[in-house]
């Protein structure tokens, strides 16, 4: 298993898991329900989770949440699966360029 997406509105971690899905990759959630349980943890392990079942499926997932990802939204980074802040053009984490989308 292999995390690919995670963000702390739960809408975007869903709507990311079904779009994986719908190329055929199995997925499973993580934290779906641990919303509001914040406190032992930090909020941010908290945040909702999309794993791909099989690791060999890991690289087209992300492909699949980087190129479905509009700009209102973070972008994934293709290379470290960081979630990056829509205005940026390079992953904070290890630089590596957004993938362009065709309008
Ligand atoms: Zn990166």
């Amino acid at each position: 298993m292999k995390l690919v997406h995670s963000n702390q509105n739960n809408i975007l971690v869903h709507n990311a898991k079904n779009l994986i899905e719908a190329q055929g990759i199995e997925t499973a959630l993580k934290n779906e329900f641990v919303q509001g349980g914040v406190g032992e943890i930090s909020a941010i392990d908290s945040w909702p989770e999309v794993w791909v079942l099989n690791d060999a499926d890991y690289e087209r997932a992300i492909k699949i949440i980087a190129t479905t990802n509009d700009n209102a939204v973070d972008w994934v980074c293709e290379q470290c699966a960081e979630p990056n802040d829509p205005s940026f053009e390079i992953c904070w984490n290890c630089q590596h360029e957004k993938a362009v989308t065709e309008q």
